[in-house]
């Protein structure tokens, strides 16, 4: 509602409204008491049921992921991987182009993921690839995991040196 233009009428306004504020231009029916008086017992019910020391167990334990019932408990492990609802065949962007694929067992692997170009190599040669090593991806495309795209350094350094040769067309890119 838009303030009365009139002087006098935005006057009988501005109290009609500070009155209603007040809580004192209209007297409470005993209806509207009754219903405050039902919501404030139900509130006052619904805080004492949540400070019941056994519901409050109850919550806790099922924001733990335990539940009443063994069907909706959370068990380890039942999540992960293919399980997951979100499971996407387990690749997943880097957020800097590589794909990270899961691998939990695997000796370098970085919260059970490890980067697919490296797994990609590792197979092709059927050994764990050194930490030094580097896989470099010869059209500069990260995600483009297919083994004939891959090559191997076998030092950071040695990589390096490939990009910054002059006649290397992918010179900018750093890592590839
Ligand atoms: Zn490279």
């Amino acid at each position: 509602m838009s303030a009365p233009k009139n002087q006098e009428k935005r006057a009988e306004w501005i109290k009609k409204l500070q009155e209603a504020n007040l809580g004192i231009s209209r007297p409470m029916s005993e209806e509207a008491r009754k219903k405050i008086s039902v919501a404030r017992k139900l509130r006052m019910k619904r805080i004492g049921y949540l400070n019941d020391v056994g519901t409050r167990k109850k919550i806790s334990e099922r924001l733990k992921g335990k539940h009443s019932s063994p069907e909706t408990e959370f068990k380890p492990g039942e999540h992960c991987g293919e399980k997951n609802n979100n499971w996407k065949g387990g690749l997943q962007n880097d957020g800097q182009g590589y794909i990270r694929v899961v691998a939990p067992n695997h000796p370098f692997a970085v919260y059970g993921k490890i980067r697919q170009h490296r797994l990609v190599v590792e197979k092709n040669i059927g050994r764990i690839l050194k930490k030094t090593e580097v896989v470099h991806h010869i059209n500069a495309i990260r995600d483009d995991n297919r083994i004939e795209n891959l090559y191997l350094f076998e030092s950071d350094y040695k990589h390096k040196k490939f990009h910054a040769k002059p006649f290397n067309l992918i010179s900018n890119i750093k890592k590839c």
